[in-house]
């Protein structure tokens, strides 16, 4: 969704697509996005905003919101997106569909648009649980394309049979505050039933959570910031001719790349520059380090970790556009599994009532590294309230 692109027809398949092809998936279009899979509300797009099907005053979520709006609307039974902080599960959650990430490495990048390398999974949105995992296990599979792949062995050993109880643990963090009431009491309810079915349910200190927007918020623009170097008006898309070749890219990057995009390469160019990358980066990496080793840990007592998706209900058209923090602050859930390489699922839990509009609240589940399958066996559990 980037005027960057404009001309720009992909001369490959990507992997996922090719996979999906094979299987005799019928592609129906592309769907709209945030520029360069950024954002949260689908606002940053060059062909203008994409409206929830639940209110069209209101935000389907991003940056896949194209996606997860074309199945909440049944104009698709499946939307692809990319989920590099939360892309698939806040819009999933925004529009009362089903959204699942899987670990990082379980489905091949080659052939995606890059944005934080080390992030971005390709993932589906759906109407159910089982439409998610059916389209996730065509896509999913190592590729020799694509050198961080997991190794098709890696699932055998970790698929688990059917369990009955799952041990849930919910961080302290989402009690403590700056939850939507009425996000927070869905969340409880849904809980409450999990207790009732059966599960074991424990709140657990993860005071390392207090880090990841911080944490993300640096790695990814860095890797944005070198990701979208190579759009420079001399390989790809658009270009805005000019005198010398320093104008040239000046000019096309200028004209190219809206302001969310400026935004995040300025960011990560800063972070990652002579004298600031100790202090920033390398400190960011550092802590990315000791919140997977926490969750590792906690993974090894808990076979999930619920919190709700996102923190607030679908917001307004234009209510956060004009405040990229407040926009960022909504992802406090969604980018810890893609910091720790995690799969999480959002899966519709209830909904709120907000001037006479029923708007969807969805809940979220991260599981341990290649636990993709008995994540989606909980999920199925969780959607059919056993
Ligand atoms: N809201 C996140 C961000 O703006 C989501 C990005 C993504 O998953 N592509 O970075």
């Amino acid at each position: 969704a980037s005027k960057m692109l404009e001309p720009y027809r992909a001369t490959y398949t990507a992997t996922a697509v090719e996979r999906l092809e094979q299987q005799g998936v019928v592609f129906l279009g592309s769907t709209n996005m945030d520029e360069f899979a950024m954002g949260g509300s689908t606002e940053n797009s060059a062909f203008g905003p994409t409206k929830n099907p639940h209110d069209p005053a209101r935000v389907p979520g991003g940056t896949s919101g194209g996606a997860a709006a074309s199945v909440a609307a049944q104009m698709a039974l499946v939307g692809i997106g990319s989920d590099t902080g939360g892309s698939i599960r806040q819009p999933a959650s925004f529009c009362g569909t089903v959204g699942f990430k899987g670990s990082y490495g379980s489905v091949s990048r080659y052939g995606a648009v890059a944005m934080g390398s080390s992030l971005d999974q390709i993932s589906p949105a759906a109407d159910t649980v089982a439409d998610a995992a059916l389209v996730w296990s065509v896509m999913k599979g190592n590729d020799p394309h694509d050198m961080t792949t997991l190794t098709d062995n890696v699932w055998t050993v970790s698929e688990q049979a059917d369990k009955q109880q799952y041990r849930i643990a919910i961080p302290r963090q989402v009690a403590a505050g700056g939850v939507d009431d009425q996000v927070l009491e869905i969340f409880n309810k849904k809980i409450d039933a999990l207790k009732e079915a059966g599960h074991q349910v424990e709140e657990i200190d993860v005071p390392e959570l207090d880090h990841v927007l911080s944490v993300y918020y640096i790695i990814m623009p860095a890797e944005v910031s070198s990701n979208l170097a190579r759009f420079d008006g001399m390989r790809y898309g658009s270009k805005v001719p000019a005198e010398t070749m320093w104008q040239e890219y000046k000019q096309t990057r200028s004209q190219g790349f809206g302001p969310e995009a400026k935004r995040r390469i300025m960011l990560g160019t800063y972070v990652l520059s002579a004298g600031y990358a100790d202090a920033y980066y390398e400190k960011a990496l550092a802590l990315r380090e000791q919140i997977r080793q926490k969750l590792r840990a906690i993974f090894s007592e808990y076979d999930v970790v619920a919190t709700p998706t996102s923190p607030v209900p679908p917001f307004m058209i234009g209510e956060k556009s004009k405040d990229p923090v407040s926009m960022y602050l909504a992802d406090i859930f969604t980018v810890t599994a893609n910091i720790a390489g995690l799969p999480a699922i959002s899966i519709p839990a209830g909904s709120v009532e907000v001037n006479g509009k029923s708007l969807p609240v969805g809940i979220q589940f991260m599981a341990g590294s290649a636990q993709d399958r008995q994540l989606l066996d909980f999920a199925k559990k969780v959607e059919s309230n056993s």
